[in-house]
């Protein structure tokens, strides 16, 4: 059964926010979205920084915003717009879903920003925690957002155990923080939790000395800081393996769009395959592509194997060289595009794909 969320009296309410808030007027972060009230742009600021750290998605929100100040201008854009500007920050669906949460709000809302938490979060794309954060930044409405820094906190200052990637957990933390808002400032205490977790409740050194919350906080008593949050499970990735070809003819190579509800999806990749197991031989790719055998094929150079991690997979893929002459016919039901290197620029390719492409250092070596 779950325990029930801990009455917290009013003292203790208000030391609570008193000590946050004090604290946070002399401590806070300076970032461009911060105080800012359209809620285009608190969404847009919001939907880049999910899962992705402050530092990686400034840019991106710099650039967003001056390509598309306005709520219509994302609306009038083409996806693959979208995805160009998104590219390298992973996680495509948010773009996805930015951008077709962008018509919406344009054709049916009459380009209209919705107002209320439960409308907000009818956004494709929003959840639980961005919601609360735009209902609070945007329109100063009491919801409390409740993400990993957060969890930390709460699960510190109350000495729970309770773990936080189970839906008890989150329903926990997220009423905690709740009742603990303050009502007439909940932009500031939400800004002000988020930065204490970032700065001073840190997962491995929390700094127990400069932190407002020291006095009430009851993992500090019991010197238990480290040991909390509580994680029930590990994540688990699976490794996959890509090889992938690219097939250069004259000045240009062949380059396709990924399709079907798998990682992505709508980005062009060089052509590829996925095996059982990593390549050991060229060879074992001609069971795949017959063509590599034809006398079109002039060579075939391999790279060394890159690595790279998404939250949930592992991705080891090689990258095969091939050089084919005048009589190569890509096979039609593939649907290659054959595009030069000045094409590059208008299409949007994952970060993996992107750093075969420009780092040309990796080591081929024939095989
Ligand atoms: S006193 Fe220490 S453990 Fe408690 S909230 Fe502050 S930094 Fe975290």
């Amino acid at each position: 059964m779950n325990k029930p969320v801990p009455e917290i009296s009013p003292q203790r309410c208000a030391s609570f926010r008193n000590a946050l808030l004090a604290w946070h007027r002399h401590h806070h972060r300076p970032l461009p979205w911060k105080g800012e009230k359209n809620p285009y742009l608190v969404w847009l600021s919001e939907i880049i920084l999910q899962q992705t750290r402050v530092e990686q998605g400034l840019p991106y929100f710099e650039r967003f915003k001056e390509r598309f100040p306005t709520v219509q201008d994302l609306a009038r854009a083409t996806e693959d717009e979208v995805l160009k500007l998104w590219e390298g920050l992973g996680y495509y669906s948010r773009a996805r879903h930015l951008h077709h949460s962008a018509k919406y709000i344009v054709n049916e809302l009459k380009g209209v920003f919705p107002d209320n938490y439960d409308a907000i979060r009818n956004l494709k794309g929003v959840g639980d925690y961005t919601a609360a954060a735009i209902a609070s930044f945007a329109f100063d409405l009491p919801h409390a957002v409740v993400d990993g820094n957060v969890y930390r906190v709460l699960s510190r200052c109350f000495a729970d155990g309770t773990p936080i990637d189970t839906t008890a957990g989150k329903k926990r933390f997220a009423a905690l923080a709740n009742r603990l808002i303050h009502p007439g400032r909940p932009a500031d205490f939400n800004q002000a939790m988020m930065d204490l977790g970032a700065g001073v409740c840190t997962p491995a050194a929390p700094n127990c000395a400069a932190c407002p919350l020291a006095p009430v906080c009851e993992a500090r008593k019991k010197n238990m800081a480290t040991e909390l949050p509580v994680k029930s499970k590990k994540l688990k990735r699976r490794t996959r393996h890509f090889a992938y070809l690219m097939i250069r003819h004259k000045s240009g190579f062949y380059i396709r769009q990924r399709t079907g509800n798998d990682i992505w999806k709508n980005l062009y990749e060089l052509p590829s395959i996925e095996l059982k197991k990593p390549l050991k031989k060229v060879q074992e790719l001609r069971y795949e592509h017959p063509w590599l055998s034809s006398d079109a094929v002039q060579g075939t150079r391999v790279s060394a194997r890159l690595r790279h991690e998404l939250t949930h997979q592992r991705i080891e893929a090689i990258f095969c060289e091939v050089e084919v002459n005048d009589d190569f016919c890509a096979p039609e039901e593939e649907c290659w595009q054959w595009i030069t290197p000045n094409d590059l620029p208008d299409f949007a390719f994952p970060k993996l794909i992107l750093r075969y492409l420009q780092q040309k250092a990796l080591s081929l070596e024939r095989c």
